[in-house]
């Protein structure tokens, strides 16, 4: 079963047969070629993915099912802050020591005030033109009788203020709690979230005072249960319905986008090499390539905001009623 805590080993995620075999093909049919530098430079360069953007017009304009993966990136460039990396931090933590069972278990009202702060702060965050032509896309292909999922490991919900119906959130939502006693999961969009939290959660130093009694913190209102962020945390597996419908949309999609997240990187790195291997273009948008990018059809480089509407903007050859 996939585990959170695989988006560390990512780099085992691809499968490394396929990768050496077709560096080893295009190796050898270059070494093969008669000793030109020009040859060769252009033998490699059709190892590497196209940033043709007429080209990858054409692959859109045919698609039926389109399955876009996304990732950190998108909701980066509406200023929401993962708490990872370099300067990452909430107090002194980063979210990996936060997201936690553990972390929830020994310290909840830490936990509460760390997710708190999260949901406070994206009350006044909104969808960029990422986020927004997905959705736009969406709407207009459905007249169309195509189909268009997000497959987001983003908590934030920015797809779905864009718009996005169709959405899988493989990572839950910042706006979902779930019951520790009775599991019952539902949408909770309170701000603040319960009484008790109002005013708390601030980044900076740790707050002097002992924590909210653990009574006071977000209880269920069936069962009074204590409840938690409905969010996958580190070491916790992924919900295997919302898995189950992600491989049924894998299953049927003739085009992939991975967006703001490297195809190499959990959690594309889970689904695009399947796609790829069934033959289907996969199409990145994000910052940077790597170098084993060449296994996709398609990369364009920049900040998705700017590469993404234009791709997914109406084709001439769409016809719309
Ligand atoms: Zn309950």
């Amino acid at each position: 079963m996939w585990e959170r805590e695989n988006e560390y080993y990512s780099g085992i995620l691809m499968n490394p047969f396929h990768f050496s075999t077709r560096r080893l093909v295009s190796q050898i049919y270059c070494g093969l070629k008669p000793a030109s530098s020009k040859k060769q430079r252009i033998c490699f360069e059709m190892a590497r993915p196209s940033s043709n953007m007429v080209d990858f017009r054409e692959v859109f304009a045919k698609a039926k099912h389109i399955a876009i993966i996304t990732g950190a990136g998108v909701s980066a460039e509406s200023g929401v802050p993962t708490f990872r990396g370099a300067g990452g931090y909430w107090r002194k933590w980063q979210a990996q020591e936060l997201a936690t069972p553990e972390a929830f278990a020994r310290n909840p009202s830490r936990v509460w005030e760390f997710y708190h702060y999260r949901r406070e702060l994206m009350m006044s965050k909104h969808p960029n033109p990422a986020h927004i032509s997905i959705a736009e896309c969406e709407t207009r292909l459905s007249k169309q009788g195509r189909s268009v999922v997000v497959i987001t490991q983003n908590i934030d919900e920015l797809h779905r203020k864009a718009g996005t119906k169709h959405l899988l959130e493989i990572h839950g939502s910042l706006f979902k709690t779930r019951c520790t006693s009775c599991g019952n999961v539902t949408e909770n969009y309170k701000s603040p979230i319960c009484p008790a939290l109002a005013g708390k959660g601030a980044p900076g130093p740790e707050a002097k005072d002992a924590g909210i009694p653990v009574e006071d913190l977000p209880r269920c209102e069936d069962c009074s249960g204590l409840l938690r962020p409905h969010v996958v945390w580190f070491g916790e597996t992924l919900d295997s319905d919302i898995l189950t419908a992600v491989e049924k949309e894998l299953e049927i999609c003739d085009l992939c986008l991975v967006v703001g997240t490297s195809s190499l990187v959990y959690p594309a790195a889970m689904f695009a090499p399947q796609v790829s291997a069934r033959g289907v273009p996969v199409a990145e948008f994000n910052m940077q390539s790597t170098p084993a990018t060449d296994k996709f059809s398609f990369h364009f480089a920049g900040p998705c905001g700017t590469t993404l509407p234009p791709a997914l903007a109406r084709h001439e050859t769409e016809i719309i009623s």
